[in-house]
């Protein structure tokens, strides 16, 4: 069980409401301004007044931190500006479910009477600094997994809009106001339900492939019969050689046809290529309207259902239109996975191994250690460690949302990989298997120019193989597939820049020159 953070602007409840929160909880209530308190000796207003602003959000900082990082779990009411510094936010986001409490600034002066011991406040216009407040903190706000009016509900009804929100344990990927969260479940249709009410769409339109509607109708069905919404199908036909256009023109004008309007909202119930397909089409539909993920593949679910690039191919090439346009929310149900091939399933298995290797010796650990049983499918196995992927890919889009700095990392062994999916018109080779050989051959390649020793391929080769997935690419197909290298979107004048691991958990990108390159992989 994680932290749980009230957070929100002062006189929303975060205080009153803890205490009962909890107690459903069964945690220990930390008031964390109290803890700065007593910890410094003096009021907060002291505080203020002596050392400044500055000051005191480093304090506050320091003392959050500290109760964050402690293992056992506890309900933490946060200080209204806490989390407008970004470590405290961050670190909140991985080691609590945050939930911020909303109320109008006209209700918040009312609530808050006198205040005269609000150094925020100070001034001669409190409703005026309270609005300018709640605006220049509407982005951190916005970072949580849940936001909760509590003007809207009555004590004992934000208690339990607030115990839900721990209880969904989602997963957040901070984006400022365009933030949404990933739930992580096992057969839970009702999370996609809730998913999308939150949204309260005019109009549902659920695009899926042909082969997703039979193997998965029936939990789509679940999910979706009890909306309140009216509910619209699209089906597409299966397989990347229909990630075109002119599949975007059938979901644009099936939603035109059935009515749509800007309020409603597409849902991407598939695969990758459905995904991209509905992001895509959601991001020019009316100039933009939102749009859902439900990833049913391995490698939609910890991969391309979230970040928000969207899009579709052309003959010159993969995926060369496209947006960067964020879901409202993402919703994996591990249970899709029992209907998937074990090969589609193995190859969703690649591009766990490569985050892993990216940025967590732990789950390459886990990896190692269940690699069979996570070969043959099994749920328990897959449930936590989808989990702990899509935790490691919301960091990367995180920290670099357009793809212009460290989520190039995640182009691991994408170098070749694309040129092996070229090269094999796309039918040949699954992304996934292209990806596990890429980063064998584009790891073996660094060694020979000197960048990195052999501690990451002896680790990564052994593990691909366990988990059934190919590693050996023969050298006439790598030169054959060379060529293809071209239109790749990663090169920058006659460099690439290259991602690479010098053991699980330990990477950096290096530029190098495209001739270099590929002198060393053709080897
Ligand atoms: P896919 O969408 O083609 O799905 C693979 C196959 O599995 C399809 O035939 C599909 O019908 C079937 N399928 C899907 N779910 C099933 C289920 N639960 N049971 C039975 N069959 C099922 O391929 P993919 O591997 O999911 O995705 C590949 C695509 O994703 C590529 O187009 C790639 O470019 C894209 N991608 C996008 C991003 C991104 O950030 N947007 C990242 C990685 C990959």
């Amino acid at each position: 069980m994680r932290h749980l953070v009230l957070s929100g602007f002062m006189a929303t409840g975060k205080t009153t409401l803890a205490p009962r929160v909890a107690a459903r909880l069964g945690l220990p209530f930390i008031d964390v301004d109290a803890k700065i308190a007593s910890a410094a000796g003096r009021t907060i207003a002291e505080i203020w007044s002596s050392e400044g602003e500055a000051a005191f959000r480093e304090l506050e900082a320091k003392v959050a931190s500290d109760w964050l990082r402690r293992p056992e779990p506890h309900v933490l009411a946060f200080g209204g500006g806490a989390v407008t510094t970004r470590g405290l936010r961050r670190l909140a986001h991985e080691r609590a479910c945050v939930v911020t409490l909303e109320t109008p600034p006209e209700a918040i002066l009312a609530r808050l009477g006198d205040v005269s011991s609000r150094p925020a406040l100070m001034g001669t216009d409190p409703l005026g600094r309270i609005a300018q407040l709640l605006q220049d903190r509407a982005s951190a706000y916005a970072e949580s997994h849940a936001q909760v009016k509590t003007d809207d509900l009555s004590f004992d009804g934000a208690v339990d809009a607030i115990v839900q929100a721990h209880r969904r344990d989602a997963v957040l990927v901070p984006l400022g106001t365009r933030s949404y969260t990933v739930d992580v479940v096992r057969g839970e249709p009702a999370r996609l339900r809730q998913a999308i009410e939150r949204l309260s769409p005019t109009r549902l339109v659920a695009v899926m492939d042909a082969v997703v509607e039979r193997a998965c109708g029936a939990r789509f069905e679940a999910a979706t019969l009890p909306l309140r919404a009216p509910v619209d199908r699209v089906a597409l036909p299966a397989g990347e050689v229909h990630k075109t256009l002119a599949s975007i023109e059938v979901i644009w004008s099936a939603a035109i046809g059935a009515g749509a309007d800007r309020g409603s909202a597409l849902l991407g119930f598939g695969g990758g290529v459905v995904g991209d397909l509905t992001g895509f089409a959601a991001s020019t539909l009316f100039r933009g309207v939102r749009f859902v993920q439900s990833p049913t593949t391995l490698l939609a679910m910890v991969d391309a259902a979230i970040g928000g690039k969207t899009g579709f191919d052309l003959p010159a090439g993969k995926n060369l239109i496209g947006t960067i346009s964020q879901p409202s929310a993402v919703v994996c149900d591990v249970a899709h996975l029992e209907t998937l091939s074990s090969r589609e399933r193995n190859a969703g298995l690649a591009e766990v191994v490569k985050i892993a290797l990216l940025a967590d010796a732990g789950l390459f650990e886990r990896l190692v250690a269940e690699a069979e049983k996570i070969a043959r499918g099994d749920l328990d196995s897959l449930l936590p460690i989808v989990r702990r992927a899509v935790e490691l890919k919301a960091r990367y889009v995180a920290d670099d949302e357009h793809d212009h700095g460290i989520r190039t990392l995640l182009n691991l062994g994408h170098t070749v990989a694309h040129a092996l999916e070229a090269h094999g018109g796309y039918s040949r080779v699954l992304h996934g298997e292209a990806v596990s050989m890429g980063m064998v051959v584009e790891l073996a390649a660094a060694e020979r120019l000197g960048l990195i020793d052999g501690a990451a391929r002896a680790a990564l080769e052994p593990l691909l193989e366990r988990l059934g997935l190919p590693t050996r690419v023969s050298p006439s197909v790598l030169a054959g597939a060379w060529s293809y290298t071209a239109q790749d979107k990663k090169r920058a004048g006659g460099a690439i820049d290259w991602p690479l691991a010098s053991k699980p958990g330990q990477a950096r990108i290096v530029r190098v020159a495209a001739d270099r390159l590929r002198d060393a992989i053709l080897g």
